[in-house]
């Protein structure tokens, strides 16, 4: 198959954000084609983490030394402050941790894809997937002028992150996986690093906002960067609210509301604002109240990273996750794939033997025997019982702060 004549590709990857950039390069590298659709006009449009560890995965796919050059190193401190601020613990990272712009991250993500002959496809945005006897053969997206396109492939890797296009329509119910998040960074900010840092949580039960009694538990977070600046937000905690009958699910306004109060008078937190300037603010979702249930979802189609919820939910942080479980599984089903091109000539029609039932079991089982499954699910399971505990058990300031030293034992092991 002319595969330059022809919508056709091994991988058709939905969205460039670290998963589909990273399922994108594996790919090439193993030799085989992808188009990634980024229905922005550039790769990851919108910031999203600006921090991680300086993982073995990272110069793989980056390049050695490349989060360094580009980043801030941070001590590995995080700060835990108990409701109204009136107790703390800290704990630290083993690994050395880095802060950078998003922009330089990604941007390197689409250099070394373009490198490697990756197809990117901007400004597409895919709408729907197609099917063939059941099996999930490609997708429908629009373009920048409204017309709609198929694009073809051996396997549908849906990277689209929180929104979980294709997900979606296989029956992800996002709704359960989604928490609100403000992504806000400051400069000017009243603060010196050499007194502050490290990365700071301020623990919001429910009930304990005079301004907003039914919010819904919450962590502010404030992350000290060089020169003044700070990425900071707040992270509304959904996991436990379905149980929580004193919580009410907030609107997009009501949440800026209550963070522009937070901003103004939240013990320990609102100090940092004195004199700063907002030089970004947006709310958005992070998929980490839940892990996906099925990486799955129907035969020919894969859910990456964000979209399935691969994420450690302490701290919020997927940027490591989305990449390892990206390559993981463009990876596994590469090796498939050069079996069949082995043997057979490469197009849809292989696709039925590409993900029998026996198949799809097959590559689920050896993703949960990874590392990086078990540390995840371990992280989820531990968070459950800790926000439980917290905020659903103990719920308001008074009782948390009553037990505060027991909490304190649980994030050292987050
Ligand atoms: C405020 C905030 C702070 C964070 N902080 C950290 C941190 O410090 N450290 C850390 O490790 N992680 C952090 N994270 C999490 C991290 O950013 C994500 O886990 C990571 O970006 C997931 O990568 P992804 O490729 O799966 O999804 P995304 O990065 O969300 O990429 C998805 C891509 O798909 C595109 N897309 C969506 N819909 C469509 C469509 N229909 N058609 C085509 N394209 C589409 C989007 O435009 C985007 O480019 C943070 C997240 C947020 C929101």
């Amino acid at each position: 198959m002319d595969i330059e004549n022809s919508n056709f590709y091994n991988f058709v990857i939905v969205g460039a954000g670290p998963a589909g950039l990273t399922a994108g390069i594996t790919a090439a590298r193993l030799g085989l084609t992808s188009i990634i659709l980024e229905r922005g006009g550039l790769a990851g449009p919108k910031p999203r983490g600006e921090g991680m560890a300086n993982m073995p995965i990272v110069d793989e796919i980056l390049g050695e030394g490349y989060l360094p050059s580009i980043g801030f190193k941070s001590n590995g401190g995080r700060v835990w402050h108990s409701p109204n601020d009136l107790q703390i613990t800290t704990t630290y990272r083993k690994e050395d941790h880095y802060f950078f712009e998003w922009r330089k991250f990604i941007d390197r993500f689409t250099e070394v894809a373009n490198a490697l002959g990756v197809k990117l496809l901007f400004n597409s945005t895919v709408i729907e997937p197609i099917e063939k006897h059941g099996i999930t053969i490609g997708v429908k997206y629009k373009n920048m002028d409204g017309q709609i396109h198929e694009v073809l492939g051996n396997a549908v890797l849906d990277c689209s992150g929180f929104e979980g296009v294709i997900g979606k329509r296989y029956g992800i119910d996002y709704t359960k996986m989604n928490c609100p998040i403000i992504k806000c960074l400051i400069s000017n900010a009243n603060f010196n690093i050499k007194e502050n840092p490290d990365l700071e949580f301020f623990l919001l039960g429910n009930g304990d906002l005079n301004y907003s009694r039914e919010f819904p538990p919450c962590v502010a977070y404030f992350f000290p960067l060089e020169n003044r600046r700070a990425e900071v937000g707040l992270m509304l905690r959904m996991a436990q609210v379905p149980n929580m009958k004193t919580v009410m699910i907030p609107d997009n306004e009501e949440i800026l509301r209550v963070w522009n109060e937070i901003k103004e008078n939240y013990p320990g937190f609102s100090v940092f604002f004195k004199n700063c300037n907002i030089d970004y603010e947006e709310i958005t979702s992070l998929p980490n109240a839940k892990i996906a249930e099925k990486f799955v979802p129907n035969p020919g189609v894969v859910i990456l990273g964000d979209s399935a919820g691969f994420i450690n939910p302490f701290g919020s942080s997927g940027l490591y996750y989305s990449m390892e479980m990206a390559k993981f599984w463009a990876g596994m089903i590469t090796q498939d794939l050069e079996d069949f091109i082995k043997s057979k000539k490469l197009g849809i029609e292989i696709n039925e033997n590409l993900w029998t039932f026996n198949k799809i079991e097959n590559y689920t089982i050896k993703f949960e025997e990874q590392h990086i499954y078990k540390e995840v699910k371990h992280m989820y399971n531990l968070i459950g019982a800790f926000e439980y505990k917290i905020f659903n058990r103990l719920r308001t300031s008074d009782k948390i702060n009553k037990k505060w030293d027991y909490i304190a034992s649980l994030l050292n092991q987050a």
